[in-house]
């Protein structure tokens, strides 16, 4: 059985988690490769809703082991809450395993991320003040602390003495707040370790031994191409590689084990926080998609700005994860619009151009060329067929697998696993 990785294509919040939800069921493992609690995943299945935020979305399948990854920084504290919050509703949480080499968000990655944003007034990455970022660049300066380091409590002391005493100096000297107490994390975090002992392993070793005995592995991705630190709208990005490279480093597995690589794509475009989207509606379009879809963040309640799928942007995904098919989720949420468009080209000072730029200064420029399609007006949140989606839907998504040279397996119509249109097998 081969390895399926479900992959962010714009960015972020595309729907992955109903995706691996859905496709857990026939899985035997499933992991989570990037990002931390700034992620978050709403999934709707027969247990209710959950809004997932760490633990990966195929936690509610019970024969599925759940793997976060060494690619993933973990805040003990939210991992437990979602643990907690998990069991008391009924899901089992034993099959759930940490990679030993995840990085842990510390308490001065927190204030950190809050101040450096604050400091960056009018120029802030709207990041979600979790920490993810400075924890991320604490992972890449050597000066992290692994979930490894939580089952030693003399290398936690450690280490935390070494690298606590700098992050005091940039608290205090720097930004004028109150040193954190080495006594305090420390006794917090030799807790969180207590609690989270079980759960850490070495996890590649699961990861081989399932793909030895041939059982179906899902790699979750988290946010989206477009927010890749390489890729995506630099400096508005996120701090790990939500691309299918990023799993192949972040689960720790090879990427000729990779089979199927799938896109997940929003019918129409959103992105949350700062930085370039050259499809967004600042108009009554925008503001009905946005009601209709409810595009609120799961993280932070913060509204998603909407706009026209960008067929360009697509492209450029689709190239550099080399997507093998596509999910394209929330096709109902469109069933109310009369004329849809799709961009297919930008105008950047005069010039056609068919290709995404590594610039934002370019990308902010950046015009968007569109092609109308009429809409379909019915509604398709019932429908389980592909030939009996309106015939305007069907054009529709003809044309996206066109002009993103990627076939469509799933369409989903819903949040349900069941509003799912099963197009051409994954497999
Ligand atoms: P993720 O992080 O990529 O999993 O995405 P989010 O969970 O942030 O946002 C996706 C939202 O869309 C969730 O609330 C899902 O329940 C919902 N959803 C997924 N697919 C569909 C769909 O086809 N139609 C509708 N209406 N909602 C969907």
């Amino acid at each position: 059985m081969p390895v399926i990785a479900v992959i962010g294509a714009q960015w972020g919040d595309e729907g992955k988690g109903k995706v691996v939800d859905l496709l857990a069921q026939k899985a035997r493992v499933v992991v989570r490769f990037s990002g931390g609690d700034n992620a978050g995943h709403t999934v709707v299945n027969p247990y209710g809703e959950f809004r997932l935020h760490l633990i990966p979305s195929g936690i509610f399948s019970s024969q599925v082991v759940c793997i976060i990854g060494n690619g993933v920084v973990i805040n003990p504290a939210v991992l437990i809450d979602e643990i907690d919050q998990l069991n008391q509703r009924g899901v089992d949480t034993s099959r759930l395993f940490i990679s030993d080499r995840a990085n842990l968000v510390m308490p001065y990655h927190i204030l950190l991320d809050g101040l450096e944003e604050e400091s960056r007034a009018g120029k802030a990455l709207g990041t979600t003040r979790r920490g993810i970022g400075p924890a991320f660049a604490d992972k890449v300066a050597r000066l992290g602390i692994r979930t490894g380091d939580l089952l030693d409590k003399e290398v936690l002391m450690e280490r935390l003495r070494l690298i606590l005493d700098g992050k005091n100096i940039i608290l205090t000297k720097i930004y004028g707040v109150s040193p954190l107490s080495l006594d305090e994390v420390y006794s917090q975090y030799c807790q969180y370790g207590e609690r989270l002992a079980p759960y850490i392993r070495e996890t590649t070793i699961m990861l081989e031994e399932a793909l030895n005995r041939e059982e179906l592995v899902l790699l979750e991705g988290a946010q989206g191409a477009l927010l890749d630190p390489d890729f995506g709208t630099y400096p508005y990005t996120t701090s790990s590689s939500p691309l299918v490279g990023g799993g192949c480093v972040g689960a720790g597995l090879g990427p000729t084990r990779i089979s199927r690589i799938l896109g997940v794509f929003k019918a129409y475009c959103t992105r949350v926080g700062s930085g370039p989207m050259p499809t967004e509606l600042k108009d009554e379009t925008g503001d009905l998609i946005r009601e209709r879809a409810h595009e609120y963040g799961t993280t932070t309640g913060r509204p998603r700005r909407c706009g026209w799928f960008d067929a360009v942007a697509a492209r450029f995904s689709t190239r550099i994860n080399g997507f093998t098919g596509a999910v394209i989720t929330r096709l109902d949420i469109l069933d109310a619009l009369p004329r849809l468009k799709v961009c297919v080209g930008y105008e950047l000072d005069g010039k056609t151009i068919n290709y995404f730029p590594s610039s934002v200064a370019a990308l902010d420029k950046c015009q968007p060329i569109y092609e109308e399609l009429p809409g379909w007006q019915a509604p398709t949140n019932h429908i389980r067929d592909y030939e009996q989606l309106p015939v305007e839907a069907r054009q529709y998504i003809a044309r996206l697998e066109e002009l993103t040279s990627c076939p469509v397996n799933l369409i989903c119509v819903g949040p349900e696993r069941e509003q799912t249109i099963h197009k051409m097998p994954i497999l």
